[in-house]
């Protein structure tokens, strides 16, 4: 297995939250760092694995809260490594998307330290899972496109609309909920219909998971009044109009299907 040596930098995708969505690899890196930088959407199941031996730093960064700023970050990690410690920086889901993770593999590179990525289960794959459909979708959604709609304070978002509004495609968007009635706006304004289904999932593969199934038109009054604070991902397209199977009835399903899904 795996394991971080002294001296090097591993960028390690955490996975969406449920620790058993944890890789493998990842696991064997955690259980060896002497230094764990992590980011604030790293739970407790998946840092308890972290030794007891070895320095936990929390670098987490939520919306509005800058805890860190991010070459404060690139110089703690590249700083850990140099005094030749075995370095694992924990990022949400996989640290190739939307996780900043080009600024620190430049830092590491310029100081001369090892670094290396072991990927993890981004969150649209987890929301996917939890709304029980595919990403993608035969005839229907070709094209699948991850977008954040998290601009700087008081930029708006620049995004190419027109492009984004494509109905052959499924929008993952990350870092959407402020953001969601310019979304929304813009979309439709660019030629999307507002009947085109949409899924919200907040918290995906984690105990407070919540699945909103609506249409576009919809996204403002959904993400305002029934999401709370957790990380949520917004999946637009033709793709989330398609249901699972309806299982035969079972207690615990039902029971399952009426806490994880509220229909408007
Ligand atoms: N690198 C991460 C994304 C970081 S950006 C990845 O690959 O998943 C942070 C955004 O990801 C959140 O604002 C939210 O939109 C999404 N996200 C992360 N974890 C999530 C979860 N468990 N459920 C729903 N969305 C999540």
């Amino acid at each position: 297995m795996t394991v971080c040596e002294p001296g090097t930098v591993w960028l390690v995708g955490a996975g969406p939250g449920d620790p058993e969505l944890l890789t493998r690899k990842a696991e064997a890196l955690i259980r060896s760092a002497d230094m764990v930088f992590h980011d604030a959407l790293v739970g407790p199941g998946i840092l308890s694995l972290v030794p007891a031996s070895a320095d936990l730093v929390s670098v987490g960064k939520r919306a509005g809260r800058h805890s860190k700023d991010q070459c404060t970050i690139d110089r703690m990690i590249v700083d850990a490594a140099l005094a030749g410690q075995r370095v694992v920086r924990l990022k949400g889901g996989d640290p190739s998307i939307f996780g900043r993770s080009t600024e620190e593999l430049d830092a590491c590179r310029a100081a001369g330290v090892p670094v290396h990525v072991c990927p993890g289960i981004t969150a649209a794959s987890a929301a996917a899972a939890s709304l029980g459909t595919s990403l993608t979708l035969r005839g229907k959604a070709r094209k699948l496109t991850f977008v954040t709609a998290h601009a700087r304070a008081g930029e708006m978002l620049d995004l190419d609309w027109r492009t984004l509004a494509d109905p052959q495609a499924t929008l993952a968007i990350y870092m959407g909920k402020k953001a969601a009635p310019d979304l929304a706006a813009a979309l439709v304004a660019a030629g999307l219909s507002a009947e085109t289904p949409i899924a919200l999932v907040e918290n995906a593969s984690l105990p407070g998971e919540r699945v909103l199934r609506t249409r576009l038109g919809l996204l403002p009054l959904t993400a305002r009044s029934a999401l709370g604070d957790g990380p949520a991902l917004i999946l637009v397209g033709e793709a989330m109009a398609a249901r699972p199977a309806p299982l035969p009835l079972r207690t615990s399903y039902t029971a399952m299907a009426t806490s994880r899904s509220a229909d408007p």
